[in-house]
Protein backbone atom coordinates (compact mmCIF):
# COMPACT_ATOMS: atom_id res chain seq x y z
CA UNK A 1 0.00 0.00 0.00
CA UNK A 2 1.24 3.40 -1.04
CA UNK A 3 1.58 5.95 1.81
CA UNK A 4 -0.74 8.35 2.14
CA UNK A 5 -0.70 9.57 4.89
CA UNK A 6 -0.93 13.25 5.48
CA UNK A 7 -1.72 15.33 7.94
CA UNK A 8 -4.27 12.37 9.50
CA UNK A 9 -4.55 12.13 13.28
CA UNK A 10 -3.32 9.06 15.57
CA UNK A 11 -6.42 7.19 15.20
CA UNK A 12 -6.47 3.19 17.28
CA UNK A 13 -5.84 0.74 14.28
CA UNK A 14 -9.98 -0.47 14.49
CA UNK A 15 -10.76 3.15 13.63
CA UNK A 16 -7.67 4.30 11.20
CA UNK A 17 -8.98 0.88 9.04
CA UNK A 18 -12.30 2.09 8.52
CA UNK A 19 -13.67 3.38 5.08
CA UNK A 20 -17.14 4.69 5.28
CA UNK A 21 -18.69 5.84 2.13
CA UNK A 22 -21.30 6.12 -0.41
CA UNK A 23 -21.94 5.76 -3.80
CA UNK A 24 -23.44 8.57 -6.22
CA UNK A 25 -24.42 8.19 -9.50
CA UNK A 26 -27.09 8.51 -12.10
CA UNK A 27 -29.61 5.81 -12.54
CA UNK A 28 -28.67 3.04 -14.54
CA UNK A 29 -24.72 4.13 -14.46
CA UNK A 30 -24.18 0.72 -12.51
CA UNK A 31 -24.11 1.45 -8.54
CA UNK A 32 -26.20 -1.66 -7.75
CA UNK A 33 -23.71 -4.02 -10.06
CA UNK A 34 -20.89 -2.52 -8.35
CA UNK A 35 -22.16 -2.64 -4.94
CA UNK A 36 -22.95 -6.40 -5.65
CA UNK A 37 -19.10 -6.71 -7.08
CA UNK A 38 -18.13 -4.80 -3.43
CA UNK A 39 -20.10 -7.60 -1.65
CA UNK A 40 -18.71 -10.05 -3.80
CA UNK A 41 -14.98 -9.36 -3.08
CA UNK A 42 -16.13 -8.83 0.74
CA UNK A 43 -17.24 -12.02 0.95
CA UNK A 44 -20.33 -10.87 2.45
CA UNK A 45 -22.39 -12.88 -0.53
CA UNK A 46 -21.42 -16.28 -2.26
CA UNK A 47 -22.76 -14.66 -5.28
CA UNK A 48 -23.73 -11.77 -6.72
CA UNK A 49 -27.14 -11.20 -7.34
CA UNK A 50 -28.75 -10.09 -4.02
CA UNK A 51 -28.85 -6.26 -4.06
CA UNK A 52 -30.94 -6.55 -7.46
CA UNK A 53 -33.81 -5.40 -4.83
CA UNK A 54 -32.55 -2.00 -4.17
CA UNK A 55 -31.42 0.28 -7.14
CA UNK A 56 -34.35 1.88 -6.99
CA UNK A 57 -33.56 4.59 -9.01
CA UNK A 58 -35.16 4.03 -12.71
CA UNK A 59 -38.29 2.21 -10.94
CA UNK A 60 -41.39 2.50 -11.74
CA UNK A 61 -43.50 3.22 -8.71
CA UNK A 62 -45.02 -0.38 -8.29
CA UNK A 63 -41.89 -1.22 -8.03
CA UNK A 64 -41.27 1.20 -5.65
CA UNK A 65 -43.91 -0.19 -3.52
CA UNK A 66 -42.86 -3.32 -3.76
CA UNK A 67 -39.84 -3.00 -2.42
CA UNK A 68 -41.33 -0.82 0.27
CA UNK A 69 -43.45 -3.57 1.30
CA UNK A 70 -40.00 -6.19 1.55
CA UNK A 71 -38.57 -2.89 3.59
CA UNK A 72 -35.97 -6.24 5.13
CA UNK A 73 -34.65 -5.72 1.94
CA UNK A 74 -34.13 -2.10 1.58
CA UNK A 75 -33.52 -1.60 5.30
CA UNK A 76 -30.38 -4.19 4.93
CA UNK A 77 -28.91 -2.18 1.63
CA UNK A 78 -29.32 1.34 3.79
CA UNK A 79 -25.86 0.79 5.58
CA UNK A 80 -23.43 -2.56 4.24
CA UNK A 81 -20.69 -3.61 5.99
CA UNK A 82 -17.92 -6.25 4.45
CA UNK A 83 -14.21 -6.31 5.34
CA UNK A 84 -11.56 -6.28 2.40
CA UNK A 85 -7.82 -6.52 2.54
CA UNK A 86 -6.90 -4.55 5.43
CA UNK A 87 -9.88 -2.22 5.56
CA UNK A 88 -13.48 -2.25 6.88
CA UNK A 89 -15.59 -0.68 4.54
CA UNK A 90 -19.30 0.95 6.00
CA UNK A 91 -21.06 1.56 2.60
CA UNK A 92 -24.16 3.82 2.97
CA UNK A 93 -27.10 3.82 0.32
CA UNK A 94 -28.20 6.73 -1.01
CA UNK A 95 -31.98 6.80 -3.04
CA UNK A 96 -31.38 6.94 -6.38
CA UNK A 97 -34.54 8.73 -7.15
CA UNK A 98 -34.19 12.41 -7.15
CA UNK A 99 -37.19 12.66 -5.88
CA UNK A 100 -35.73 11.71 -2.33
CA UNK A 101 -32.68 13.78 -2.53
CA UNK A 102 -33.22 15.40 1.16
CA UNK A 103 -32.72 11.85 2.25
CA UNK A 104 -29.64 11.69 0.27
CA UNK A 105 -28.35 15.09 1.85
CA UNK A 106 -28.80 13.58 4.92
CA UNK A 107 -26.99 10.38 3.95
CA UNK A 108 -23.96 12.05 3.20
CA UNK A 109 -23.42 14.01 5.80
CA UNK A 110 -22.96 10.40 7.32
CA UNK A 111 -20.13 9.30 4.79
CA UNK A 112 -16.21 10.75 4.90
CA UNK A 113 -16.23 10.16 0.79
CA UNK A 114 -18.20 9.28 -1.79
CA UNK A 115 -17.33 6.90 -4.91
CA UNK A 116 -19.25 8.70 -8.03
CA UNK A 117 -19.92 5.96 -11.00
CA UNK A 118 -20.05 7.35 -14.84
CA UNK A 119 -21.28 5.55 -17.55
CA UNK A 120 -18.13 5.66 -19.77
CA UNK A 121 -20.41 6.35 -22.91
CA UNK A 122 -22.22 9.12 -21.06
CA UNK A 123 -20.32 10.71 -19.13
CA UNK A 124 -21.61 12.73 -16.33
CA UNK A 125 -25.63 13.22 -16.43
CA UNK A 126 -27.77 15.02 -14.14
CA UNK A 127 -28.01 13.23 -11.37
CA UNK A 128 -24.29 12.80 -11.07
CA UNK A 129 -23.73 16.36 -11.10
CA UNK A 130 -26.44 17.43 -9.06
CA UNK A 131 -24.95 14.73 -5.65
CA UNK A 132 -21.82 16.08 -6.81
CA UNK A 133 -22.51 19.60 -5.68
CA UNK A 134 -24.24 18.21 -2.31
CA UNK A 135 -20.62 16.29 -2.19
CA UNK A 136 -18.83 19.70 -2.62
CA UNK A 137 -21.05 21.86 -0.43
CA UNK A 138 -19.22 19.19 2.35
CA UNK A 139 -16.05 19.28 0.81
CA UNK A 140 -16.23 15.31 0.70
CA UNK A 141 -13.39 13.25 -1.11
CA UNK A 142 -14.52 11.76 -4.12
CA UNK A 143 -13.34 8.48 -5.71
CA UNK A 144 -14.34 8.24 -9.53
CA UNK A 145 -15.06 4.90 -11.32
CA UNK A 146 -15.98 5.13 -14.64
CA UNK A 147 -17.85 1.87 -16.08
CA UNK A 148 -18.68 -0.15 -18.56
CA UNK A 149 -15.13 -0.02 -20.25
CA UNK A 150 -16.03 -2.96 -22.02
CA UNK A 151 -18.72 -1.16 -24.19
CA UNK A 152 -18.28 1.39 -26.41
CA UNK A 153 -17.05 4.24 -24.36
CA UNK A 154 -16.26 8.00 -25.27
CA UNK A 155 -12.51 9.04 -25.76
CA UNK A 156 -10.72 8.83 -22.37
CA UNK A 157 -9.69 11.80 -22.15
CA UNK A 158 -12.57 13.52 -23.51
CA UNK A 159 -14.02 11.66 -20.25
CA UNK A 160 -11.62 13.31 -17.67
CA UNK A 161 -11.95 16.71 -19.48
CA UNK A 162 -15.81 16.57 -19.39
CA UNK A 163 -15.82 15.58 -15.50
CA UNK A 164 -13.00 18.62 -15.01
CA UNK A 165 -15.10 21.61 -16.75
CA UNK A 166 -18.31 20.25 -15.59
CA UNK A 167 -17.49 19.84 -12.29
CA UNK A 168 -14.52 22.04 -11.47
CA UNK A 169 -12.90 19.32 -9.95
CA UNK A 170 -8.92 18.25 -10.86
CA UNK A 171 -8.80 14.36 -12.28
CA UNK A 172 -5.94 12.53 -11.83
CA UNK A 173 -6.38 9.22 -13.59
CA UNK A 174 -5.65 6.08 -11.38
CA UNK A 175 -5.38 3.64 -14.24
CA UNK A 176 -5.81 3.83 -17.81
CA UNK A 177 -8.07 1.86 -20.28
CA UNK A 178 -6.40 -0.30 -23.12
CA UNK A 179 -8.45 0.12 -26.43
CA UNK A 180 -12.11 0.41 -26.28
CA UNK A 181 -15.16 -1.47 -26.80
CA UNK A 182 -14.95 -4.26 -28.28
CA UNK A 183 -10.71 -4.46 -28.48
CA UNK A 184 -11.08 -3.51 -24.19
CA UNK A 185 -8.50 -5.56 -22.72
CA UNK A 186 -7.72 -3.92 -19.69
CA UNK A 187 -6.66 -1.29 -17.78
CA UNK A 188 -2.83 0.03 -16.97
CA UNK A 189 -2.79 0.72 -13.77
CA UNK A 190 -0.33 3.87 -13.12
CA UNK A 191 -0.05 3.92 -9.32
CA UNK A 192 1.64 0.46 -8.94
CA UNK A 193 2.82 -0.39 -12.50
CA UNK A 194 0.58 -3.12 -12.64
CA UNK A 195 -1.24 -4.49 -15.60
CA UNK A 196 -4.58 -5.74 -15.03
CA UNK A 197 -5.99 -7.77 -17.49
CA UNK A 198 -10.06 -8.21 -17.90
CA UNK A 199 -11.70 -11.80 -18.12
CA UNK A 200 -14.32 -11.57 -20.89
CA UNK A 201 -15.14 -15.52 -20.19
CA UNK A 202 -16.35 -14.99 -16.80
CA UNK A 203 -17.76 -12.12 -14.62
CA UNK A 204 -16.97 -12.98 -11.70
CA UNK A 205 -13.08 -13.81 -11.76
CA UNK A 206 -10.92 -11.85 -10.25
CA UNK A 207 -8.84 -9.99 -13.06
CA UNK A 208 -5.28 -11.23 -13.79
CA UNK A 209 -3.04 -9.00 -12.01
CA UNK A 210 0.91 -8.68 -13.74
CA UNK A 211 3.50 -6.54 -11.72
CA UNK A 212 5.15 -4.60 -15.19
CA UNK A 213 8.36 -2.85 -14.78
CA UNK A 214 7.70 0.54 -16.21
CA UNK A 215 6.09 1.07 -19.05
CA UNK A 216 9.56 -0.23 -21.22
CA UNK A 217 8.92 -3.59 -19.53
CA UNK A 218 8.81 -6.23 -22.66
CA UNK A 219 6.40 -8.24 -20.32
CA UNK A 220 3.95 -5.76 -21.91
CA UNK A 221 4.41 -7.12 -25.33
CA UNK A 222 3.36 -10.44 -24.59
CA UNK A 223 0.37 -8.71 -23.45
CA UNK A 224 -0.66 -6.45 -25.10
CA UNK A 225 -1.24 -6.41 -29.09
CA UNK A 226 1.45 -4.52 -30.90
CA UNK A 227 -1.42 -1.12 -31.96
CA UNK A 228 -3.01 -0.85 -28.63
CA UNK A 229 0.30 -0.44 -26.87
CA UNK A 230 1.54 1.82 -29.38
CA UNK A 231 -1.89 3.99 -28.56
CA UNK A 232 -0.88 3.05 -24.58
CA UNK A 233 2.16 4.41 -24.82
CA UNK A 234 1.70 7.30 -26.36
CA UNK A 235 -1.71 8.13 -23.90
CA UNK A 236 0.55 7.60 -20.46
CA UNK A 237 2.91 10.68 -22.09
CA UNK A 238 0.21 12.45 -22.82
CA UNK A 239 -1.19 11.89 -19.55
CA UNK A 240 2.20 12.63 -17.25
CA UNK A 241 2.00 15.50 -19.16
CA UNK A 242 -1.01 17.21 -19.17
CA UNK A 243 -2.60 15.93 -15.53
CA UNK A 244 -2.35 16.50 -12.40
CA UNK A 245 -0.31 13.43 -10.50
CA UNK A 246 -2.49 12.32 -7.60
CA UNK A 247 -2.15 14.48 -4.62
CA UNK A 248 -3.75 12.48 -1.68
CA UNK A 249 -4.23 15.93 0.15
CA UNK A 250 -5.92 17.47 -2.51
CA UNK A 251 -8.13 14.08 -2.73
CA UNK A 252 -9.03 14.90 0.82
CA UNK A 253 -9.79 18.40 0.63
CA UNK A 254 -12.05 17.70 -2.20
CA UNK A 255 -10.23 19.26 -5.13
CA UNK A 256 -8.87 16.41 -6.92
CA UNK A 257 -10.80 13.33 -7.70
CA UNK A 258 -8.68 10.36 -8.90
CA UNK A 259 -9.95 7.95 -11.73
CA UNK A 260 -10.21 4.11 -12.24
CA UNK A 261 -11.39 2.75 -15.29
CA UNK A 262 -13.61 -0.37 -15.58
CA UNK A 263 -16.24 -2.64 -15.68
CA UNK A 264 -18.32 -3.85 -12.74
CA UNK A 265 -20.30 -6.41 -14.50
CA UNK A 266 -17.15 -8.20 -15.41
CA UNK A 267 -15.60 -7.32 -11.69
CA UNK A 268 -12.84 -5.52 -13.42
CA UNK A 269 -11.06 -2.42 -11.79
CA UNK A 270 -13.42 -2.63 -9.05
CA UNK A 271 -10.77 -4.36 -6.70
CA UNK A 272 -8.61 -1.80 -7.53
CA UNK A 273 -11.23 0.87 -6.37
CA UNK A 274 -11.65 -0.78 -3.21
CA UNK A 275 -8.09 -0.42 -2.67
CA UNK A 276 -8.31 2.92 -3.35
CA UNK A 277 -10.95 3.76 -1.08
CA UNK A 278 -8.51 2.39 1.65
CA UNK A 279 -5.65 4.63 -0.05
CA UNK A 280 -7.10 7.97 -0.76
CA UNK A 281 -10.98 7.48 0.60
CA UNK A 282 -10.28 9.18 4.44
CA UNK A 283 -10.47 6.81 8.18
CA UNK A 284 -12.95 8.21 9.74
CA UNK A 285 -13.37 12.61 10.23
CA UNK A 286 -14.13 14.93 13.17
CA UNK A 287 -17.88 15.73 12.94
CA UNK A 288 -18.54 19.07 13.51
CA UNK A 289 -21.22 19.75 16.84
CA UNK A 290 -22.17 22.41 19.50
CA UNK A 291 -20.33 23.39 21.46
CA UNK A 292 -17.39 21.68 20.04
CA UNK A 293 -16.15 19.39 17.34
CA UNK A 294 -16.28 15.87 17.50
CA UNK A 295 -12.89 13.92 17.27
CA UNK A 296 -12.75 9.47 16.29
CA UNK A 297 -10.37 9.07 18.86
CA UNK A 298 -11.70 10.64 21.44
CA UNK A 299 -12.50 7.90 24.22
CA UNK A 300 -16.18 8.47 24.98
CA UNK A 301 -19.06 7.06 22.57
CA UNK A 302 -21.21 9.51 20.50
CA UNK A 303 -23.29 9.36 17.76
CA UNK A 304 -26.07 11.01 15.31
CA UNK A 305 -28.93 9.59 13.91
CA UNK A 306 -28.87 10.40 9.88
CA UNK A 307 -32.31 8.47 9.21
CA UNK A 308 -35.02 6.66 10.80
CA UNK A 309 -37.26 3.76 9.08
CA UNK A 310 -40.60 3.36 10.57
CA UNK A 311 -43.03 0.35 10.44
CA UNK A 312 -40.49 -2.65 9.09
CA UNK A 313 -42.95 -5.00 10.61
CA UNK A 314 -46.39 -3.40 10.24
CA UNK A 315 -47.48 -5.73 13.17
CA UNK A 316 -45.19 -4.17 15.31
CA UNK A 317 -44.80 -0.28 14.97
CA UNK A 318 -40.97 -0.82 15.51
CA UNK A 319 -38.14 1.94 14.27
CA UNK A 320 -34.92 1.66 13.10
CA UNK A 321 -32.76 4.74 13.34
CA UNK A 322 -29.53 4.31 11.90
CA UNK A 323 -26.44 5.79 13.82
CA UNK A 324 -23.31 7.06 12.52
CA UNK A 325 -21.02 6.35 15.75
CA UNK A 326 -18.65 9.33 15.90
CA UNK A 327 -16.22 8.75 18.52
CA UNK A 328 -15.33 5.77 20.69
CA UNK A 329 -15.53 2.18 21.28
CA UNK A 330 -19.64 1.25 21.56
CA UNK A 331 -20.21 -2.04 23.25
CA UNK A 332 -23.49 -3.63 23.21
CA UNK A 333 -25.37 -3.08 25.98
CA UNK A 334 -24.29 0.54 26.69
CA UNK A 335 -26.47 2.96 28.23
CA UNK A 336 -26.25 6.21 26.26
CA UNK A 337 -27.48 9.65 26.68
CA UNK A 338 -30.12 11.03 24.24
CA UNK A 339 -28.80 14.58 24.12
CA UNK A 340 -32.44 15.82 22.89
CA UNK A 341 -34.46 14.66 26.09
CA UNK A 342 -31.64 14.33 28.14
CA UNK A 343 -32.52 10.82 28.97
CA UNK A 344 -30.84 7.89 29.32
CA UNK A 345 -31.11 5.29 26.97
CA UNK A 346 -29.82 1.18 27.01
CA UNK A 347 -28.51 -0.09 23.45
CA UNK A 348 -29.43 -3.52 24.03
CA UNK A 349 -30.05 -4.35 20.66
CA UNK A 350 -27.97 -2.82 17.78
CA UNK A 351 -27.88 -4.04 14.69
CA UNK A 352 -25.08 -4.08 11.95
CA UNK A 353 -25.87 -4.20 8.94
CA UNK A 354 -23.72 -7.75 7.57
CA UNK A 355 -24.33 -7.48 3.18
CA UNK A 356 -28.50 -8.80 3.27
CA UNK A 357 -27.66 -10.23 6.69
CA UNK A 358 -29.00 -8.44 9.88
CA UNK A 359 -26.49 -9.12 12.81
CA UNK A 360 -26.47 -8.09 16.35
CA UNK A 361 -23.65 -5.53 17.01
CA UNK A 362 -21.64 -6.56 19.97
CA UNK A 363 -19.15 -3.18 19.22
CA UNK A 364 -18.95 -0.35 17.28
CA UNK A 365 -15.90 1.51 16.32
CA UNK A 366 -16.13 5.39 15.16
CA UNK A 367 -17.35 5.21 11.22
CA UNK A 368 -19.41 2.18 11.47
CA UNK A 369 -23.40 2.61 10.92
CA UNK A 370 -25.86 0.87 13.34
CA UNK A 371 -29.29 0.34 13.39
CA UNK A 372 -31.20 1.35 17.04
CA UNK A 373 -35.11 -0.41 16.99
CA UNK A 374 -36.89 1.85 18.87
CA UNK A 375 -40.08 3.06 19.33
CA UNK A 376 -39.68 6.76 17.82
CA UNK A 377 -37.66 8.76 20.63
CA UNK A 378 -34.90 8.57 18.21
CA UNK A 379 -35.27 11.32 15.91
CA UNK A 380 -32.87 12.73 12.67
CA UNK A 381 -30.61 14.72 14.01
CA UNK A 382 -30.34 13.52 17.13
CA UNK A 383 -26.72 13.24 19.48
CA UNK A 384 -26.18 9.99 21.56
CA UNK A 385 -23.85 10.48 23.96
CA UNK A 386 -21.64 9.16 27.20
CA UNK A 387 -23.64 12.11 28.97
CA UNK A 388 -22.00 15.42 27.78
CA UNK A 389 -24.16 17.18 26.02
CA UNK A 390 -23.29 17.91 22.52
CA UNK A 391 -25.11 18.01 19.71
CA UNK A 392 -24.32 17.12 16.04
CA UNK A 393 -24.71 20.12 13.11
CA UNK A 394 -25.15 20.31 9.96
CA UNK A 395 -28.06 18.17 9.31
CA UNK A 396 -30.55 20.10 7.60
CA UNK A 397 -34.13 19.96 6.73
CA UNK A 398 -35.01 21.50 3.69
CA UNK A 399 -38.57 23.59 2.70
CA UNK A 400 -40.86 21.14 0.48
CA UNK A 401 -41.08 22.02 -2.75
CA UNK A 402 -44.22 20.65 -3.17
CA UNK A 403 -47.38 21.10 -1.02
CA UNK A 404 -50.37 19.31 -0.71
CA UNK A 405 -53.54 18.98 1.48
CA UNK A 406 -54.41 15.54 3.11
CA UNK A 407 -57.62 14.22 4.74
CA UNK A 408 -58.52 10.43 5.77
CA UNK A 409 -61.08 9.22 3.54
CA UNK A 410 -63.14 8.57 6.93
CA UNK A 411 -62.90 11.71 8.74
CA UNK A 412 -63.81 9.74 12.02
CA UNK A 413 -59.81 8.32 11.51
CA UNK A 414 -58.31 11.89 11.70
CA UNK A 415 -56.50 11.67 14.75
CA UNK A 416 -55.20 8.00 13.27
CA UNK A 417 -53.81 10.31 9.97
CA UNK A 418 -52.06 12.16 12.62
CA UNK A 419 -50.53 9.63 14.02
CA UNK A 420 -49.67 8.16 10.73
CA UNK A 421 -48.27 12.09 9.81
CA UNK A 422 -46.23 12.67 12.35
CA UNK A 423 -44.66 9.45 12.04
CA UNK A 424 -43.81 9.88 8.98
CA UNK A 425 -42.26 13.28 9.90
CA UNK A 426 -40.41 12.23 12.39
CA UNK A 427 -38.75 9.81 9.89
CA UNK A 428 -38.00 12.82 7.48
CA UNK A 429 -40.54 11.05 5.06
CA UNK A 430 -42.75 14.21 3.89
CA UNK A 431 -42.72 17.40 6.59
CA UNK A 432 -46.22 17.92 7.76
CA UNK A 433 -47.74 21.13 8.94
CA UNK A 434 -50.85 21.22 10.82
CA UNK A 435 -52.89 25.04 9.98
CA UNK A 436 -53.46 27.18 12.48
CA UNK A 437 -56.92 28.04 11.81
CA UNK A 438 -58.98 25.17 10.46
CA UNK A 439 -58.53 21.42 10.32
CA UNK A 440 -56.33 18.90 8.10
CA UNK A 441 -53.12 19.02 7.76
CA UNK A 442 -50.55 19.99 4.75
CA UNK A 443 -47.77 18.15 3.70
CA UNK A 444 -44.76 19.29 2.19
CA UNK A 445 -42.44 17.19 -0.21
CA UNK A 446 -39.52 17.43 -3.10
CA UNK A 447 -40.90 15.12 -5.17
CA UNK A 448 -43.86 13.96 -6.40
CA UNK A 449 -43.06 10.57 -6.14
CA UNK A 450 -42.79 10.74 -2.47
CA UNK A 451 -46.90 11.62 -2.32
CA UNK A 452 -47.88 8.71 -3.98
CA UNK A 453 -44.85 6.20 -1.53
CA UNK A 454 -46.97 8.43 1.81
CA UNK A 455 -50.41 7.25 0.21
CA UNK A 456 -49.67 3.54 -0.31
CA UNK A 457 -47.69 3.67 2.53
CA UNK A 458 -50.47 5.39 4.99
CA UNK A 459 -52.94 2.27 3.40
CA UNK A 460 -50.43 -0.09 3.86
CA UNK A 461 -49.15 0.38 7.37
CA UNK A 462 -51.91 2.50 8.83
CA UNK A 463 -54.94 0.81 7.20
CA UNK A 464 -56.19 4.15 5.90
CA UNK A 465 -57.23 4.81 2.51
CA UNK A 466 -55.82 8.83 1.91
CA UNK A 467 -56.90 11.71 -0.63
CA UNK A 468 -54.20 14.10 -1.38
CA UNK A 469 -55.65 17.55 -2.74
CA UNK A 470 -54.49 20.69 -4.34
CA UNK A 471 -53.77 23.20 -1.66
CA UNK A 472 -53.66 26.68 -1.67
CA UNK A 473 -50.28 27.10 -0.77
CA UNK A 474 -46.86 26.69 -2.87
CA UNK A 475 -44.13 27.49 -0.07
CA UNK A 476 -43.07 27.15 2.98
CA UNK A 477 -40.77 29.13 5.34
CA UNK A 478 -39.68 28.92 8.84
CA UNK A 479 -39.99 31.23 10.78
CA UNK A 480 -36.97 32.73 12.93
CA UNK A 481 -37.17 35.15 15.74
CA UNK A 482 -37.60 35.48 19.39
CA UNK A 483 -40.48 34.02 21.11
CA UNK A 484 -41.98 37.54 21.23
CA UNK A 485 -41.47 38.51 18.06
CA UNK A 486 -42.87 35.07 16.60
CA UNK A 487 -45.79 34.99 18.50
CA UNK A 488 -46.54 38.64 17.81
CA UNK A 489 -46.20 37.75 13.71
CA UNK A 490 -48.16 34.50 13.90
CA UNK A 491 -51.14 36.48 15.74
CA UNK A 492 -51.48 39.01 12.76
CA UNK A 493 -50.79 36.31 10.23
CA UNK A 494 -53.11 33.58 11.09
CA UNK A 495 -54.55 32.65 7.53
CA UNK A 496 -50.55 32.25 6.73
CA UNK A 497 -49.33 30.05 9.93
CA UNK A 498 -48.64 26.39 10.49
CA UNK A 499 -47.01 23.94 12.79
CA UNK A 500 -44.66 21.68 11.74
CA UNK A 501 -44.23 18.26 13.86
CA UNK A 502 -42.12 19.82 16.12
CA UNK A 503 -44.24 22.27 16.73
CA UNK A 504 -42.19 25.13 15.12
CA UNK A 505 -43.69 28.21 13.43
CA UNK A 506 -44.22 28.10 9.65
CA UNK A 507 -44.77 30.66 6.77
CA UNK A 508 -47.08 29.21 4.35
CA UNK A 509 -47.75 30.84 1.00
CA UNK A 510 -48.31 31.13 -2.55
CA UNK A 511 -46.59 34.32 -3.48
CA UNK A 512 -42.57 35.15 -3.23
CA UNK A 513 -44.48 38.80 -3.01
CA UNK A 514 -45.34 37.53 0.58
CA UNK A 515 -42.24 36.41 1.31
CA UNK A 516 -40.64 39.40 0.24
CA UNK A 517 -43.51 41.33 2.34
CA UNK A 518 -42.46 39.67 5.65
CA UNK A 519 -38.64 40.43 4.75
CA UNK A 520 -39.83 44.42 4.59
CA UNK A 521 -42.46 44.64 7.35
CA UNK A 522 -41.26 42.23 10.16
CA UNK A 523 -37.64 43.56 10.61
CA UNK A 524 -37.28 40.97 13.65
CA UNK A 525 -38.48 38.25 12.01
CA UNK A 526 -36.79 35.83 9.42
CA UNK A 527 -37.76 33.69 7.17
CA UNK A 528 -35.63 30.80 6.13
CA UNK A 529 -36.00 27.31 3.12
CA UNK A 530 -33.94 25.24 5.95
CA UNK A 531 -34.06 23.92 9.59
CA UNK A 532 -31.07 22.54 11.30
CA UNK A 533 -32.78 19.29 12.57
CA UNK A 534 -31.68 18.47 16.81
P1 LIG B 1 -27.85 1.52 -11.23
O1 LIG B 1 -29.14 2.02 -11.75
O2 LIG B 1 -26.81 2.60 -11.23
O3 LIG B 1 -27.92 0.78 -9.94
O4 LIG B 1 -27.30 0.53 -12.37
P2 LIG B 1 -27.24 -1.07 -12.43
O5 LIG B 1 -26.13 -1.58 -11.62
O6 LIG B 1 -28.59 -1.64 -12.18
O7 LIG B 1 -26.82 -1.23 -13.95
C1 LIG B 1 -27.60 -0.74 -15.02
C2 LIG B 1 -27.45 -1.63 -16.23
O8 LIG B 1 -26.11 -1.56 -16.70
C3 LIG B 1 -27.71 -3.08 -15.91
O9 LIG B 1 -28.37 -3.66 -17.01
C4 LIG B 1 -26.33 -3.67 -15.73
O10 LIG B 1 -26.28 -5.04 -16.06
C5 LIG B 1 -25.53 -2.86 -16.74
N1 LIG B 1 -24.11 -2.76 -16.37
C6 LIG B 1 -23.57 -2.49 -15.16
N2 LIG B 1 -22.23 -2.49 -15.21
C7 LIG B 1 -21.91 -2.76 -16.48
C8 LIG B 1 -20.65 -2.91 -17.19
O11 LIG B 1 -19.57 -2.80 -16.65
N3 LIG B 1 -20.73 -3.16 -18.52
C9 LIG B 1 -21.92 -3.31 -19.18
N4 LIG B 1 -21.88 -3.57 -20.47
N5 LIG B 1 -23.09 -3.21 -18.56
C10 LIG B 1 -23.10 -2.92 -17.23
Amino acid sequence: MLDVTPNRPNLPAEIACRRTFAIISHPDAGKTTLTEKFLLYGGAIQMAGQVRAKGEARRTRSDFMKMEQDRGISVSASAMSFDYGEFRYNLVDTPGHSDFSEDTYRTLTAVDAAVMVIDGAKGVESQTQKLFEVCRLRDLPILTFCNKMDRESRETFEIIDEIQENLAIDVSPASWPIGVGREFIGCYDLLNDRLELMDRADRNVVSESIKINGLDDPLLTEHVPAHLLEQLLEEVEMVRELLPPLDPQAVLEGHMTPIWFGSAINSFGVKELMDGIGAYGPEPQPQSAEPRQISPDEKKVAGFVFKVQANMDPKHRDRVAFVRMASGHFKRGMKLTHVRTKKPMAISNPVLFLASDRELAEEAWAGDIIGIPNHGQLRIGDTLTEGEALRVTGIPSFAPELLQGVRAGDPLKSKHLEKALMQFAEEGAAKVFKPMIGSGFIVGVVGQLQFEVLASRIEMEYGLPVRFEQSQFTSARWVNGSTQAIDKFAESNKQHISYDHDGDVVFLTRLQWDIDRVGRDYPDIKLTATKEMM
